[in-house]
């Protein structure tokens, strides 16, 4: 492991020169003498260039788009434009007050106003909120949405949502936290709804329907339409978690075949960096029968300009973010929409399905593939073939990934697949790096063979080992300690 910053530190190095500290200061009076520092603070004595290696040695330890391809599944790991960070960084946007006055922020409402026209046109919806900051708060703003939308029509016996078995851990969790039961629908042999199910399941009870779509193992879902119909004769509404959308800009319009509520996922699909909890923004899209529920305030737009629309307040569900949204955020999904167009945005998602086929029609001999037709944005491998055969899993072929330079897929989820290993490459990956990830997977494939008690070690490369999981959550210990 490489050395610290504290034992690269030598006595009396600077990396900066500061002036003499005066001791008389306001500041030296208001804090008690008791508090005074009495020796030196024990900080590396380094130049500006340890201090920068320090730090650039520091993040290759991480793994990140720019350094390796990414292909975790259901996340979207795209590389996004640099020049979005610059533009969003730009003095004319982080010096706004939100509290201006609506005639000096012209530009600024006029940027969001145009991202809602335009994620409402690729949605197919009829109007969309810009507050919500993840695809899980987009969620929750959209079942608050069902839960408005029934209460105003007196529909109090609806107390239950169905969610297929194949949905993503936010959708039930989202639905429990808005107060209904949820109930689960089984995937057909197709990896796909099962229509008969869901007629089962249906009833008078029934306030809604949330579907991925793409769902989680890289399907789309085909009949939509039958779905909505079964849903709408109930008088329940079908909402679209539409994290998955990087498969479908430009090429399927969900407002358009029957659903009436989706969330984007803009840090997924429209260019914001994401993992480690960064800010993200997850807009709702709704039919014309669901605008008044919206939050407050919507960008309207009129002869006299752009304006904090507050028209529907008495019938919203209220605010789901402070102001407008993640400002930041937003302007980089614009910048993003606006480069591209509706051409590009089209061939994002083709080339993000391409690239994904490519890759499965070449590991279907290496893995175990449960849904072997054509799939979306990203396909579900697995390592049953290799646990039976050789007693390794799927934790450690995605380990193994790591010293070949890779980021390992989503694993073991989608829950209906055991030792899943979902694989998502996105679009911004060439020939290139889908080969160089394709052969390493087929390496460990061989290695499982070979050598397995190198893979059930593994990672052997990174500057942490295999770390003990459980361990890490019970007794994390994130404390850099120095040996006296
Ligand atoms: C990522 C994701 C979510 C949750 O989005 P966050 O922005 O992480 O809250 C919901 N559904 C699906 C299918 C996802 O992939």
């Amino acid at each position: 492991m490489s050395k610290s910053i504290f034992e690269h530190s030598s006595p009396g190095r600077k990396g900066v020169g500061l002036p003499p500290r005066d001791t008389d200061t306001p500041l030296d009076k208001i804090i008690p003498q008791k508090y005074h520092r009495q020796s030196a603070a024990r900080l590396p004595e380094v130049s500006k260039l340890d201090v920068m290696r320090h730090y650039i040695e520091l993040s290759h330890k991480n793994h990140f788009i720019e350094k390796g391809l990414y292909p975790l599944g259901s996340c979207t790991m795209k590389y996004n434009p640099k020049i979005h960070e610059v533009l969003a960084r730009h003095s004319c946007f982080t010096n706004l007050h939100p509290y201006q006055p609506e005639s000096t922020m012209q530009g600024s409402l006029e940027l969001l106003y145009e991202l809602q026209e335009d994620l409402a046109e690729i949605s197919g919806m009829a109007a969309v909120t810009l507050q919500p900051s993840a695809g899980a708060q987009g969620e929750f703003t959209g079942i608050k949405i069902i839960e408005a939308y029934h209460k105003a029509k007196g529909n109090t016996h609806k107390t239950k949502i169905i969610i297929p078995d194949s949905a993503h851990g936010t959708n039930p969790a989202t639905c429990h936290l808005v107060g209904y039961d949820v109930v689960e629908l089984k995937s057909d042999a197709q990896g796909r709804c099962d229509i008969d199910h869901l007629k089962e399941l249906v009833d008078e009870n029934t306030a809604g329907f949330m579907l991925t779509n793409p769902n989680t193992l890289g399907l789309f879902e085909t009949h939509i339409e039958e779905i909505a119909e079964i849903m709408h004769s109930f008088d329940a509404l079908i909402y679209m978690d539409g994290a998955n959308m990087n498969a479908l800009l430009g090429i399927v319009q969900p407002g358009k075949i029957g659903f009436d509520i989706i969330h984007y996922n803009v840090h997924k699909t429209l260019s914001t960096p994401h993992g480690g909890g960064g800010p993200g923004a997850g807009p709702v899209g709704v039919v014309e029968k669901l605008i008044p529920f919206l939050p407050v305030p919507m960008v309207s737009k009129d002869a006299d300009g752009y304006h904090l629309d507050y028209s529907h307040e008495k019938t919203s569900i209220g605010k789901v973010h402070s102001f407008y949204g993640n400002f930041a955020v937003l302007v980089r999904a614009y910048i993003y929409i606006k480069m591209l167009g509706s051409e590009g945005l089209r061939r994002v998602s083709e080339n993000a399905i391409i690239n994904a086929n490519y890759l499965m029609a070449i590991l279907k001999d290496y893995y175990h593939i449960q849904h072997l037709e054509y799939c979306m944005h990203e396909f579900v491998a697995d390592g049953t073939w290799q646990k039976k055969a050789n007693g390794v899993t799927t934790l450690d072929i995605a380990k193994r990934l790591l010293d070949k330079g890779f980021h390992a897929p989503t694993v073991y989820f989608p829950l209906i697949i055991p030792e899943a290993m979902m694989i998502e490459p996105t679009e911004t990956e060439g020939l290139e790096s889908l080969d160089a990830f394709a052969t390493a997977m087929i390496e460990i494939a061989s290695e499982a063979k070979d050598d397995p008690d190198m893979l059930r070690t593994a990672p052997h490369t990174t500057p942490v080992r295999r770390v003990d999981d459980v361990r890490a959550v019970k007794q994390l210990d994130p404390i850099f300690k120095i040996e006296e």
